[in-house]
């Protein structure tokens, strides 16, 4: 068992952190910047260390000064949470050369995950569907470019090979526009992410966002914790998501997360992970794995009973899984709608003085947030100040709860996107269950 965990973070994630270290006797590091010594799991935990300004650059990215605060406190462990440093391999090789243990995958694994070309290939190889594609990246040959294009079938989205954040990407329609958008990509690509490499592949025109989570020891142990659907986004961005994924039939889950756990077995993934797959016309196809703990994690913890994050710090301590694949058993439907500080209208980020702050309750409601009353939510980072998360046995029941949830919610002094949520909650569509990617845009008139 780890006996003490640097929490390299801040906000929900932080305190979800703290919470599951103290559940299982882990003591507590809070490393925090200089705008965030207010937070609620900083006052929590065991010991704290400023590591910097507010910048997140000089604070939650600053390498040297979050090693040295594990190593003044005698820390064993870092748990990264998600952002910031969470998918750096080079942190997490310089965390494990420091002599501490990284919570998450090898560095290795983070390396190979974080290049999408090589990621892929190791996906093909494990047997998981992927998008059909030029299967590696393009080069100079613009004969083999036209023909690869031709064979794939437009349209084609050409896609940086260290892309991220939903950058990088460009849809290209016809053999007409292929070459110059690979040029532009290749030339963002590498100004944004020092790598020019460009791929492409085929550009699913209406597909639904639906992946798998996974946990993996280092004993060549692989469970899959059933799928999410998080096809409700703006901007690539998730805003609402549930557990499982309406209309997947339990063969198709079980043969889909077997391929996952499978993939985890072969490559000797550690960990927490999520398979995040476009869905379309009852088919999946890869598009990446994220080698943390994903933001929308507790969906899935409600419908399995499977605390994540308390099974990231176990495995780090080098123990089994909890689990085998036939304890695990989907009941009954979560969903989440993530809280924002910002103008539901224009999307503004709105920081500011938490004035007042009702939070909701009764069965099935769960709040994930470090926010409380007299909280300042400060202007430097993401703007997520908390999550609601409703479980019921049904679809059904879980939403009328999160329409409750929403209407109990005050928070006062800050603008906030619950009446966002509380109108997705009251969509038809939504409600009828299985939108794609696209419908959150076009109902906002996107
Ligand atoms: P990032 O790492 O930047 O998040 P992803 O590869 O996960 O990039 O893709 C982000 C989003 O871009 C997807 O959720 C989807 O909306 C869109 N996208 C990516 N690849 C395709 C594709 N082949 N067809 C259609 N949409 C795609």
């Amino acid at each position: 068992m780890l006996e003490k965990v640097v929490i390299a973070n801040r906000g929900e994630i932080a305190l979800r952190i703290l919470r599951a270290c103290r559940e299982l006797g882990i003591a507590t590091v809070a490393v925090h910047s200089e705008a965030d010594r207010d937070l609620k799991h900083v006052r929590l935990a065991d010991e704290s260390a400023c590591i910097g300004p507010a910048a997140s650059a000089d604070s939650y990215l600053n390498v040297p000064a979050i090693i040295s605060a594990a190593e003044v406190c005698d820390a064993v462990a870092i748990h990264p949470g998600y952002g910031f440093l969470s998918e750096n391999a080079d942190f997490a090789e310089r965390v494990e050369s420091s002599g501490f243990r990284f919570i998450g995958p090898r560095p290795d694994t983070i390396r190979l995950m974080g290049d999408k070309i090589t990621a892929i290939e190791a996906m093909k190889k494990a047997g998981v569907p992927t998008v059909p594609g030029s299967d590696g990246p393009l080069d100079d040959d613009k004969e083999r470019t036209l023909r690869l294009g031709r064979e794939i079938g437009y349209p084609v989205i050409v896609k940086a090979a260290g892309g991220g954040g939903g950058r990088g990407m460009r849809v290209v329609h016809s053999e007409a526009a292929l070459l110059n958008a690979i040029g532009l990509t290749k030339a963002e690509a590498g100004a944004a992410f020092g790598n020019d490499t460009v791929y492409m592949e085929k550009f699913l025109e209406n597909p639904r966002h639906v992946e798998f989570q996974v946990l993996a020891d280092e004993h060549g142990n692989a469970i899959h914790l059933a799928e999410r659907d998080c096809s409700m986004q703006r901007r690539h961005q998730k805003v609402v998501e549930e557990a499982p994924a309406p209309g997947i039939s339990e063969e198709l889950r079980a043969k889909m997360g077997e391929r996952c756990a499978e993939a985890c077995r072969q490559i000797g993934y550690r960990g927490a992970g999520t398979f995040e797959f476009l869905y379309e016309n009852g088919e999946f196809y890869f598009i990446e794995m994220n080698t943390r703990v994903q933001v929308e994690h507790p969906v899935t913890e409600m419908i399995t009973g499977v605390d994540i994050v308390k099974e990231q710090l176990l495995i780090a301590g080098g123990e089994a899984l909890s689990y085998t694949q036939d304890d695990i058993r989907v009941r009954g439907h979560a969903i989440e709608c993530r809280i924002n500080a910002e103008d539901p209208q224009n999307f503004m980020p709105s920081p500011g003085d938490i004035s007042a702050l009702h939070v909701p309750g009764g069965p099935g409601v769960r709040v994930d947030t470090h926010i409380y009353d007299g909280y300042r939510v400060p202007p430097y980072y993401d703007s997520m100040i908390g999550k609601l998360i409703t479980h019921g046995e049904n679809r059904d029941v879980a939403i009328t709860r999160m329409r409750g949830a929403l209407s109990e919610t005050v928070i006062g002094g800050i603008k906030t996107n619950i009446p966002l949520q509380a109108d997705i909650m009251a969509d038809a569509a939504f409600a009828a269950g299985g939108v794609n990617i696209h419908y959150l845009e076009k109902k906002l008139g996107l």
